[in-house]
């Protein structure tokens, strides 16, 4: 055996946190979440509305910040923190790096209705990252064909079903080569039938060994495709287990009258 073989590789979490605290004025919204993420891992968040999962997500976004306990994406910190018993505010500069390494796809697909598909996933690297126009355009080819839009990059968001809107987000957030994507409810605004098409592009990317947070109410989609699921309340993890195991046999009380409530 190799020295190197004896000695357990150190993974950095893809998401790590310990004890995350937000709240909204005197309402605490994150009451002490803590959990980890390995990379390659699709870990899905289940939960009532109002429980604070979107909230999360936007704090692993940068899009909120933090009030209280760890959250680091990658190994690098997010959101503000105290130090020293002082606050310590993030720049722009580290802000903006900081959300590139996460990709959000939202429940609304919030693409911008004046440019064609592929002009909305080229955006960002052009405009943000500078990329030059022609290599931001084939990779962004690469990506609308990818998620299952061959041939729809000249078509504007009216000229697609909100499935394809979806795509398109997915496809841009990705531009953006971020170490993790993050979906909130990606299904929950589309009609029943355009439900499966963006669950499979999903399906596709975890099979590809993408590093995943996925909020869903599909929740034979959370046990089929996600490693581990947690179930929220409150602001708290009630509890989290492998995929299988969460629907198979909940734990905790309140995870079996949530399940039960949606059978
Ligand atoms: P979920 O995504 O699980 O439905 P959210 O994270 O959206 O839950 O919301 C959790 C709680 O935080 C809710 O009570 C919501 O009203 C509140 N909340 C979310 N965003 C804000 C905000 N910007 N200002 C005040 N309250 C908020
Ligand atoms: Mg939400």
């Amino acid at each position: 055996m190799t020295p190197a073989a004896t000695i357990p590789a150190v993974t950095i979490p893809a998401v790590l946190a310990r004890d995350l605290r937000k709240s909204f004025g005197s309402v605490e919204v994150l009451r002490g979440i803590s959990l980890e993420v390995k990379p390659g891992e699709v870990f899905g968040i289940i939960g009532p509305s109002g429980s604070g999962k979107s909230t999360f997500l936007r704090c692993l976004n940068s899009l909120e910040t933090v009030d209280g306990g760890d959250l680091y994406v990658n190994g690098e910190f997010v959101g503000h923190r105290f130090r020293d018993g002082r606050l310590h505010e993030l720049s722009d500069r580290e802000l903006s790096a900081q959300r590139m390494r996460t990709g959000m796809v939202f429940q609304r697909f919030n693409l911008f209705a004046h440019m064609t598909a592929l002009e909305n996933v080229v955006r960002g690297p052009v405009v943000v990252k500078q990329t030059p126009r022609i290599e931001a355009e084939a990779e962004g080819r690469r990506l609308l064909d990818l998620v299952g839009l061959k041939g729809l990059y000249e078509r504007y968001p009216v000229q697609l079903s909100g499935g394809q809107q979806q795509r398109v987000a997915i496809a841009r957030a990705m531009a953006m080569q971020p170490d993790i994507l993050l979906f909130d409810e990606p299904t929950s605004a589309l009609d029943p039938e355009l439900v499966d098409e963006v669950l499979e592009t999903i399906r596709q990317l975890a099979r590809d060994g993408r590093t995943m947070v996925v909020v869903t109410h599909e929740l034979a989609f959370a046990r089929d495709v996600c490693d581990r699921v947690a179930f929220m309340e409150q602001g708290q993890l009630v509890e989290c287990a492998p995929a299988a195991e969460l629907f198979a046999n909940p734990q905790m009380p309140r995870t079996r009258d949530f399940l039960q409530r949606l059978n």
